[in-house]
């Protein structure tokens, strides 16, 4: 008896869909403003449900940003923010605190920091499937034939432990960044993972599940890396996004080297981007962009057509944007401005208003706090209230900070390629932001060093740090801004290990 009722009450908890377009820019997809039509996917979701219009990520960077949707806690409070970071075991995961509330978890996960790096961001899924890995680990393998399983089997613990060491070793890592080698392993190890797989996927052991008597709500993590470096978008979605570049050899040519000069991903470009080879590398962006929503447009398709949306709700976000030039930067390894803190976000479900605008600035960690809210899981003494923090019930105005460690590995890279540049940057340097009403105050270090209005100015090219610093004050107070003790990593110590081994089988002098 009580476990019918038990059961029952599982069965009405909603299924959730949480899905990250890893670094897309807010302001490239169509439902944002851009011009070009770029995400009709995505633009068809926020009319089913909430576009959140000021959505703020917490870090820069795919790991801490993970750290942070999978905690609810800011970078300086989990800790995982470099490559070899290592989440704590005392703080618990999004995902098992879902299965504890009774949820069947799963992931299928196409960048390799989240589903390869071992940081303890995998904890709590009943089954995490990876795309991007030398071999990948799919759902149907079972199904394989045999050699090719042996193979998967025996080779897969070897090639996560080369992608952990790669991602880890800030050695190994700068290496791997020859721009002779770069074509090579981002092929190699499916370095974007597989979009189309990966959402085939999901729907084929989404109706097997259903089909099966789903006898848990479902909670499943998809991360979709078309809009990461390099871009190499189908050229249909290029046809569609800037027909014209069909004839433009020298934009192919330069994107062409672009994306073989893995360095350049995440380095301040020098000389700065002219004109046309930002507009070569947007137009490829946009391109990839569009061929990821085409995937999104799959699966929306078919959750509505198998009738799943009644009792599933569908959060669709970025980690973090990326810059193209952008404040002298490339990438997302440094900086807490707008292109890569301000990030697109959708919530499609039952509690969430259908073709409504949230605009009131919220921070994408609070998804924490909103999926356990949505799954009725127990709340914890020592953690904050869900019902502050949900984005399922009605939260406070409240000031929103993002955090910008700079990331290890990135600086090993410019060390060797353009030092000049660390120092003249301050890269070394932590930033971060507040965010309250239309205002944003920036840190470097403890210094605040630009205010922006960013409704006014949303390209925060005019710093008012000088003109109103009263406001300025009265930012970093709101947020409690203090001093912040850098991490301090493991990397010197595990890089002589790495070399050690490199010696001995004869890799290196
Ligand atoms: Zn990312």
């Amino acid at each position: 008896m009580f476990a019918c009722a038990n059961r029952s009450s599982i069965l009405m908890k909603p299924n959730v869909i949480l899905i990250i377009l890893d670094t897309m820019r807010r302001d490239r997809l169509s439902a944002y403003g851009h011009d070009r039509e770029t995400s009709p996917a995505f633009d068809g979701l926020a009319g089913e449900g909430t576009r959140y219009t000021r959505a703020i990520a917490p870090a820069q960077w795919t790991i801490p940003a993970h750290g942070s949707l999978f905690t609810g806690l800011m970078p300086s409070d989990h800790h995982v923010t470099q490559s070899n970071s290592r989440l704590s075991a005392n703080v618990p995961t999004l995902a098992e605190r879902l299965q504890t509330a009774g949820y069947h978890t799963l992931s299928f996960c196409n960048n390799p920091l989240v589903g390869v790096v071992n940081h303890g961001l995998q904890r709590g899924f009943d089954e995490f499937y990876n795309y991007a890995s030398a071999v990948p680990h799919r759902p149907g393998d079972a199904r394989k034939p045999w050699l090719r399983r042996e193979f998967s089997q025996r080779f897969r613990p070897t090639a996560r432990k080369l992608g952990n060491l790669f991602a880890q070793s800030d050695t190994l890592f700068r290496l791997a960044l020859n721009p002779t080698i770069v074509p090579i392993w981002t092929r190699y190890i499916n370095f974007k993972g597989h979009t189309a797989n990966s959402i085939s996927d999901f729907i084929e052991y989404w109706d097997a599940y259903q089909a099966g008597g789903a006898e848990k709500p479902v909670f499943a993590f998809l991360n979709l890396m078309g809009a990461h470096t390099p871009y190499v978008p189908p050229q249909d979605a290029l046809d569609h996004i800037a027909p014209e570049l069909r004839r433009d050899k020298r934009a192919f040519e330069f994107v062409r080297r672009f994306n073989a000069d893995a360095a350049a991903w995440e380095s301040p470009p020098e000389p700065p981007l002219t004109d046309w080879q930002q507009q070569a590398l947007l137009d490829f962006y946009d391109a990839e962009i569009f061929a990821q929503d085409q995937e999104l447009a799959r699966l929306f398709a078919h959750l509505k057509a198998a009738g799943a949306m009644e009792n599933t709700t569908v959060i669709v976000a970025a980690d973090h944007g990326e810059s193209h030039g952008d404040h002298d930067l490339f990438g997302h390894g440094f900086g807490v401005h707008q292109e890569l803190t301000h990030v697109p976000m959708v919530i499609a479900g039952e509690r969430f208003g259908r073709g409504a605008d949230n605009d009131q600035n919220i921070s994408t960690r609070w998804l924490y706090q909103t999926i356990l809210d949505l799954a009725d899981a127990e709340q914890r003494a020592d953690e904050a209230p869900f019902a502050a923090y949900s984005l399922a019930s009605q939260t406070d105005e409240q000031p929103i900070t993002s955090e910008a460690f700079a990331v290890n590995t990135f600086l090993n890279v410019l060390e060797h390629r353009n030092p000049s540049v660390i120092e003249r940057m301050a890269l070394r340097e932590m930033r971060r932001c507040v965010v309250e009403g239309d205002y944003k105050l920036m840190l470097r270090g403890d210094q605040p060093v630009a205010l922006y209005n960013i409704a006014l100015d949303p390209a925060e090219t005019r710093n008012l740090i000088k003109t109103e610093p009263a406001r300025a004050a009265e930012l970093q107070r709101a947020a409690g801004l203090v001093a912040l003790d850098a991490e301090a990593g493991e990397t010197a110590e595990q890089d002589e290990k790495v070399l050690e081994h490199l010696r001995v089988l004869g890799y290196i002098d």
